[in-house]
């Protein structure tokens, strides 16, 4: 069957019925472009531009980012690029923006958080981010990580379109800003769902430990009740809702998290294939029955098992 995906025309995500789902890329950089376009990626989902920064003791300038991110949005005329602005911390410390005596990093300064204590590497960003976007055609969206209340949203957006940003959204990974999505959303051009941090913080296991890793499952009902918030207050504003996280590239899953209410869904650009073929098997209809039998579930096996027979 995986051969099958892999030779299937390439078409544009949709389902039996004809509903679009966006099918988009994860990037780390423009290193990643040619196989997101050969693979038929409608855009970019979700740019990690933490890798711009790893190697460094200080921010690249605004020049050096700027080069970056025209690179890698000249792969994608006329599609959607969604950028991450810098989410240092936890699982990806930076030297110069985070504090190593933290005791627990994932709950500590990071993404939006530790940004805000460095506004003027923020504002380098979004101005390289911007100043790139003039230059070339594609459609530039940039997006906060580690947003927990509307009010982040409202810093976040305020400054990136008074510094350009015609596009700007925020992520949801963190179960405080999926229950109030519809506020975020008043602030907010949309939201992104990062379900590996979601269900990271939903099921309160580090997504670092082996000895939790059984609890790091996005097929969890109580993740799964989270972006069925979110989608409900996407539809109720007419805003996007996208996947970003690893859940997106396990087909059975991206049709459930379709049937919550996602428009659009990022991965790895090697699943694309496979969620493609599988988004073409069911209705809007049958995905959202699938989704209601996943609800009903208690563990994240049994809502697997429940999709499964819906
Ligand atoms: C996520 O948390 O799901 C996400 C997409 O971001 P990252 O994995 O980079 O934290
Ligand atoms: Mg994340």
């Amino acid at each position: 069957e995986r051969r099958a995906a892999a030779n299937a025309p390439i078409t544009p995500g949709a389902l039996a019925d004809g509903t679009k789902v966006q099918l988009l890329a994860n990037i780390g950089g423009v290193k990643d472009t040619a196989k997101a376009v050969e693979l038929g990626a409608e855009g970019v989902g979700l740019f990690r531009t933490e890798f711009l920064f790893l190697d460094s003791k200080s921010a690249p300038t605004v020049q050096q980012q700027k080069e970056q991110y025209a690179a890698v949005l000249k792969a994608f005329p006329g599609k959607k690029v969604v950028v991450r602005a810098l989410d240092a911390g936890a699982d990806k410390p930076l030297s110069f923006l985070n504090d190593s005596e933290e005791e627990n990093p994932a709950l500590g300064l990071r993404g939006l958080r530790v940004l805000r204590t460095h506004e003027d590497i923020l504002r380098e960003q979004l101005t390289a981010l911007a100043e790139a976007a003039a230059e070339t055609e594609a459609e530039l969206w940039v997006m906060a990580p580690m947003v927990s209340e509307p009010e982040e949203s409202e810093y976040f957006t305020a400054l990136a379109r008074e510094l350009g940003i015609k596009v700007p959204g925020v992520m949801v990974e963190v179960p405080s800003a999926a229950l109030l999505a519809s506020q975020i959303l008043k602030s907010a051009d949309f939201v992104s769902i990062g379900t590996n941090d979601l269900t990271q913080y939903t099921l309160a296991a580090d997504r670092l430990l082996g000895t939790v890793a059984a609890f790091q499952d996005p097929w969890h009902p109580a993740v799964l009740k989270l972006v069925a918030e979110v989608g409900r207050a996407g539809a109720a504003a007419g805003k996007s809702v996208g996947i970003c996280g690893e859940a997106a590239a396990d087909p059975a899953l991206a049709v459930v998290l379709v049937g919550l209410g996602a428009k659009s869904l990022s991965m790895t650009p090697a699943a694309l294939a496979d969620v493609r073929a599988e988004l073409l098997t069911v209705t809007l209809e049958q995905a959202q029955a699938r989704a209601a039998a996943a609800l009903t579930a208690g563990s994240a096996a049994a809502a697997r098992a429940a999709a499964a027979t819906a």
